[in-house]
């Protein structure tokens, strides 16, 4: 018998093909409503042994991993982070090298901001083969539950999505700016990951850059989410009404006449079928 014919010699190769050097999947868990998961995500999830999983995570899509899989959470809410960002990829190189199927699961989609792009750089570099499973990104998930159709052919031949969290520059500043003149421009969505804190100044730059104070603008608040929340206005008057209504975080600030469309097409509240409960952590 000849060695590949050995069936215990194969399977313990099999074995070490397997544990050297592991497998991550990066997942996207969506933007919370666990049934608006993908298939090819839930069946990663269900195969995992190992889960590290960020802030925005809610507990409806941690519900899929088997009880037996070891959950580790290394979520980040902007301005308190559990752990740097070298640290969770530290973390998930060390895992994924025990060979046991790991999972990093991320909020939206892994490569909608959120850093899932310097994490797969991570795996690329250090030889670890990975995968990458697409989420429904928050600004799909609002714009579907929030009756914002983001490229209404009426509105808008173009959609930006934008970070209103610059990169800090080490001295208290930014060393990023946006490009205020491309989003401010006519017949487009402007979608703004982040950009809670800095709404003011976002609305005050695009009236600079030439757009009506008269744009109407949005922010859904926990977008698909049982609680989600939609406050619509113009670019006048948005920060003041999410300043005194106490929005918070995950939100999402949407910019163009598609917001005009929400009253029209927003689900009502009771008919609603964006999520199911509360957000885990
Ligand atoms: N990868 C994620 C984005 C991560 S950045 C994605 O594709 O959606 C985090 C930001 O996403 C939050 O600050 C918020 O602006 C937005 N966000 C994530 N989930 C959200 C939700 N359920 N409702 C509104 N905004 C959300």
């Amino acid at each position: 018998m000849g060695l590949t014919d050995d069936p215990v010699r194969a399977a313990a190769d099999a074995t070490a093909a397997r544990r050297l050097p592991g497998k991550v999947t990066l997942v996207g868990a969506g933007p919370g409503a666990a049934d608006l998961l993908t298939l090819r995500a839930a069946r990663a999830l269900q195969q995992a042994e190992v889960v590290l999983y960020d802030h925005l995570v809610s507990r409806d899509v941690l519900d899929l991993v088997p009880a037996d899989a070891e959950l580790v959470y290394v979520g980040k809410a902007s301005g308190s982070h559990s752990l740097p960002q070298a640290q969770i990829i530290e973390l998930m190189l060390q895992r994924a090298r025990s060979g046991r199927p790991l999972v990093r699961l991320k909020g939206g989609d892994p490569y909608v901001f959120g850093r899932g792009g310097e994490e797969a750089q991570a795996l690329a570099r250090a030889g670890v083969p990975f995968e990458v499973v697409p989420g429904v990104s928050a600004a799909q998930g609002a714009a579907a539950c929030a009756g914002i159709p983001l490229t209404h052919r009426d509105h808008a031949g173009a959609v930006v999505f934008a970070t209103g969290h610059l990169r800090e520059d080490g001295r208290g500043g930014s060393d990023v700016e946006l490009d205020w003149g491309a989003l401010a421009r006519p017949h487009q969505t402007a979608v703004i990951y982040m950009g809670l804190a800095t709404l003011p100044r976002t609305c005050e730059q695009l009236v600079a850059h030439g757009m009506s104070p008269d744009t109407p603008a949005a922010v859904v608040e926990r977008a698909t989410c049982a609680d989600q929340r939609t406050i619509t206005g113009t670019l006048r008057t948005l920060p003041q009404q999410v300043k005194s209504q106490g929005v918070r975080s995950p939100a999402l600030v949407m910019v163009g006449t598609v917001v005009s469309l929400h009253g029209e097409l927003a689900p009502p509240a009771a008919a609603t079928r964006c999520g199911h409960g509360p957000e885990a952590g």
